[in-house]
């Protein structure tokens, strides 16, 4: 499938919230570091880098775990936390004191919340094309409503999170349900995000147009349709002559 051409088959767009829409993992950066500075006072500025991008990669896999039910959102944070600290040689915490570490990252995280630069203008050119467009995100459904609240995008009414339908991405019945919700079929539906596996090739597994975003450009992995490195390059497809519904 190639870019080009997509705007034509395209009749609504859904997208994936974390990384696609909302710069979350530099939410993540500025909070860890902040939370967990006291800790770790020894910590120069390469090994916070480190640090941060031991926490993001999760080797553990305890978000796949919250994922499968079989840890708490909270759990599979503080475990994660738990093991950056352990590696980092930071002084041991109690459950008590990891208690108090994950209060003070959840009352601190909404504050660095925020869109990408390249968000608004897309949404500009789908709202202009007479395009529907929701989220479809593998977090629970009220807690990425204050999300996308707290960064200026209400105006995506539509969002299927985990708890919607039960299910996560990659199943087809996550996607399906975001398409649904849109009143579009599968097949003439978009969905964009991040995640090449989760997102990319799951989305296209069920049926739905698939584009890759590739924000950081650094993964090498191979998905058969399009692969961008922003918003901006769909911008410029739906903001041609040949974007929107017939007739509009
Ligand atoms: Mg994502």
């Amino acid at each position: 499938m190639e870019l080009n051409g997509l705007e034509r088959r395209v009749k609504a767009v859904l997208f994936d919230i974390d990384d696609t829409l909302v710069d979350l993992r530099s939410a993540m950066s500025t909070t860890l570091q902040h939370v967990s500075g006291p800790h770790l006072p020894h910590l120069q500025d390469q090994e916070w880098e480190e640090f941060k991008h031991l926490f993001w990669a999760d080797p553990q896999g305890y978000y796949d775990m919250y994922l499968a039910g079989e840890l708490t959102f909270v759990e599979q944070r503080v475990l994660r936390a738990r093991h950056v600290h352990a590696v980092f040689g930071a002084a041991e915490l109690d459950d008590e004191g990891f208690g108090r570490w994950n209060d003070e990252y959840q009352r601190l995280l909404p504050r660095h919340w925020a869109a990408f630069d390249d968000v608004a203008e897309l949404l500009d050119a789908l709202d202009a094309a007479r395009l529907p467009y929701g989220a479809v995100s593998n977090n629970v459904e009220d807690y990425q409503r204050v999300k996308l609240d707290g960064c200026g995008l209400q105006r995506i009414s539509v969002l299927v999170g985990t708890d919607t339908v039960g299910v996560a991405k990659p199943d087809p019945g996550i996607f399906h349900e975001g398409a649904r919700r849109l009143g579009t079929d599968p097949s003439h539906t978009l969905y964009v995000g991040d995640n090449r596996l989760v997102d990319a090739e799951g989305a296209a597994a069920a049926g739905l147009l698939s584009v890759w975003l590739n924000r950081s450009g650094v993964e090498t992995g191979r998905f058969a349709g399009p692969e961008i490195t922003s918003l901006s390059e769909l911008t410029v497809l739906f903001s041609g002559s040949g974007a929107g519904p017939e007739g509009a």
